[in-house]
């Protein structure tokens, strides 16, 4: 009895309406809508019911022939790379307008195919799209190379030049954020894309290809095909005309990818891979807040991030009190349909996922975790599940090892600093890490010796469009966002020119 006490507060067997139509289900080449070369189809389905919201055009190794054509084209002779670096800074901050414009079709098209809370989508997610898009459309302009002093009579400079025909692949968690990281530092460096959405969510990328086009994109400069990983993503990732392959997805998917791009062309290769990422709860840390933030930063987008919070590490001192604060979040949570206001848990994406964290929280129960609260499904109908809370979990427990990616929170104790830095380092990943405390020794302590590609102080999930991100170890290769993303899709060109008669000697 005591398990069921979440608040579940919108009735799951009627699924609201969403505001939306879906408008574009073909596949976007060459600056036009068209059906796959095979002529299949495929289904996205709505996980409030399992129910299919729309066939899409299928895209397999055909097609990506067709878009890496139209993209070839569009960089080697097409106007992109070559217009101005601020005519096309332009487009992208016409675009970002665009996307505010159009935040709530936007914001109602990514709830409905994901299953994320709708409010979400409006107020975080798809106005951090506008954001990042005018964050490179500023950086358009202003990549240079130097001028390099050279021992002779030389004049040394250094282009930076885009890298030339991009392929994206994104997975279903954050569709738009994720078009968004790989695309605006694509643009905004001369490149022309062939992206692959998620198959679970392919409808965001097509309606925002839309709206770029209408900003003024040139044809052909980016191309979205919709479609399964095997067929179109594997013919993207081998692909002898792609010249540079980016990835975000599951670690195992990342060195598919890596290995097909090695075995083709050698195409540079950059990966945003899983985690498992420690949240750590010092003695002198504000209990209330570290709470919320745990919680938030394990049970955000159904426990569907790759940063999540996923090992909470909490001082023995003052344990007892935070695994009840803990537990009590957990059960004030607000699960149901996502366009319902006041939720902040939709169901899980699809059946395969939903399965999967079934069998984690039977796995945790097995093992002798203590199981605090949910550890079940909700409902008879699409994938929701009870926000769980697991106490009294061992390091190296499936639960405490793998990653969920799931409303499933797990709590550990510890005693020593020292201690917890090496619990907190020993996983195959390093995508991110938390930290609570108030002493700043202990902050500069663990902010150097935690092996993650970013760790926050004091706050989590900040992820602004100028920070960059990505993973240590199995969790990645290479950063996106700010500054260092740019260098993802430049080539670095040495021009040396002989100087005749210099003026010095
Ligand atoms: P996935 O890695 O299989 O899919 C991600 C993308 O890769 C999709 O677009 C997919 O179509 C494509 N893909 C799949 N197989 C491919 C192949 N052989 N060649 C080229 N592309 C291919 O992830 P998933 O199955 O959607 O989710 C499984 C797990 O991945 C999740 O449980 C989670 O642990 C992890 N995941 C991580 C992230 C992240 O942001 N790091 C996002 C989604 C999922």
């Amino acid at each position: 009895r005591e398990l069921q006490r979440f608040s579940t507060v919108a009735a799951l067997d009627e699924p609201i309406t969403p505001p939306v139509r879906v408008n574009y289900t073909q596949l976007l080449i060459n600056g036009k809508f068209v059906d796959s070369a095979s002529g299949k189809t495929f289904p996205t389905l709505d996980p409030r019911t399992g129910e299919v919201i729309a066939n899409l055009a299928e895209g397999d190794a055909e097609d990506i022939n067709r878009a890496v054509s139209a993209a070839r084209s569009a960089f080697d002779e097409g106007p992109w790379p070559k217009m101005t670096a601020y005519e096309r800074s332009r487009v992208l901050l016409r675009f970002a307008d665009l996307v505010d414009k159009h935040n709530d079709d936007l914001a109602a098209l990514e709830a409905w195919d994901s299953g994320k809370p709708y409010q979400q989508a409006a107020k975080i997610e798809i106005p951090s799209v506008a954001r990042l898009f005018r964050y490179y459309a500023g950086w358009a302009d202003k990549i240079h190379g130097l001028t390099v002093p050279a021992d002779g009579p030389y004049h040394v400079q250094t282009l930076h030049e885009p890298i030339g025909v991009a392929g994206q692949i994104i997975p279903w968690n954050f569709p738009l954020i994720m078009f968004a990281w790989k695309v605006g530092p694509a643009l905004a460096t001369g490149n022309t894309i062939v992206l692959k959405s998620a198959e679970q969510t392919p409808l965001t990328a097509l309606y925002a290809a839309k709206l770029l086009h209408e900003a003024g994109l040139p044809p052909g400069v980016l191309n979205i095909v919709s479609g399964y990983g095997p067929t179109a993503g594997a013919a993207l990732a081998s692909h002898m005309n792609v010249d540079k392959i980016a990835f975000t997805g599951s670690t195992d998917t990342g060195k598919i990818v890596q290995e097909l791009a090695a075995k083709s062309n050698l195409k540079p290769v950059t990966l945003e891979l899983g985690g498992k990422s420690p949240f750590i709860v010092c003695e002198d840390a504000n209990i209330g807040r570290a709470v919320e933030l745990a919680h938030a930063a394990l049970f955000f987008n159904q426990g569907q991030c790759c940063a999540a919070g996923s090992r909470t590490f909490v001082h023995e001192r003052v344990y007892d009190e935070f695994l009840e604060k803990a537990k009590a979040r957990a059960q004030r949570r607000t699960v149901g349909d996502p366009f319902q206001k006041g939720i902040e848990q939709g169901p899980q994406i699809d059946s395969d996922q939903f399965e999967k964290i079934l069998r984690y929280i039977k796995s945790g129960i097995e093992s002798n975790a203590t199981l605090e609260c949910g550890g079940d499904k909700i409902g008879s109908k699409g994938y929701y599940i009870q926000p769980t809370v697991f106490s009294n979990v061992k390091d190296d427990m499936p639960i405490a090892q793998d990653e969920i990616f799931g409303p499933v929170q797990t709590i550990f104790k510890f005693k020593e600093l020292d201690e917890v830095i090496k619990r907190a380092n020993m996983t195959r990943y390093g995508l991110a890490a938390g930290v609570f405390t108030k002493n700043i020794n202990t902050a500069n302590t663990l902010t150097r010796a935690l092996r993650a590609g970013t760790v926050w102080v004091n706050c989590f999930d900040v992820f602004d469009a100028a920070i960059p991100f990505g993973g240590y170890k199995m969790s990645g290769v290479g950063r996106e966002k700010g500054i260092y993303s740019l260098h993802n899709y430049l080539q670095v060109k040495a021009v040396v020119t002989s100087l005749k008669n210099p003026a010095w000697l």
